[in-house]
């Protein structure tokens, strides 16, 4: 569930960063002559990913909520073409994919 769904990706991406962040930060522990440089690294990458999850935030705000027709649950759609966030369902809200009796998107 963590990567299915393009705002899950970047989500995932974010917590990633955190953890490289801290991680850098602790080399910076074990590398005493480089800890000021570890550690600005670190609040680098914290920084980066505090940025992308706010990012996020709008994003997901600007997103369109869709019924996956595949597993029946909300989700979010980003983009023209997204995976459903619960079953990774290829979702579309281009008119060129819709099969021709009903829309998806509601
Ligand atoms: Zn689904």
């Amino acid at each position: 569930m963590l990567i299915s769904g393009k705002l899950n990706k970047i989500r995932t991406f974010a917590l990633l960063l955190i953890f490289v962040g801290v991680g850098v930060m602790y080399i910076g522990f074990l590398w005493k002559s480089l800890m000021a440089l570890f550690f600005i690294l670190g609040m680098l990458f914290v920084l980066a990913s505090v940025a992308i999850y706010f990012w996020i935030g709008i994003l997901s705000t600007h997103s369109i909520r869709v019924h996956c027709p595949a597993c029946g649950k909300v989700t979010k759609v980003l983009g023209k073409k997204d995976e459903c966030m619960y079953c990774k369902a290829i979702l579309s809200l281009d008119p060129k994919d819709a099969p021709n009796q009903t829309k998806e998107n509601t």
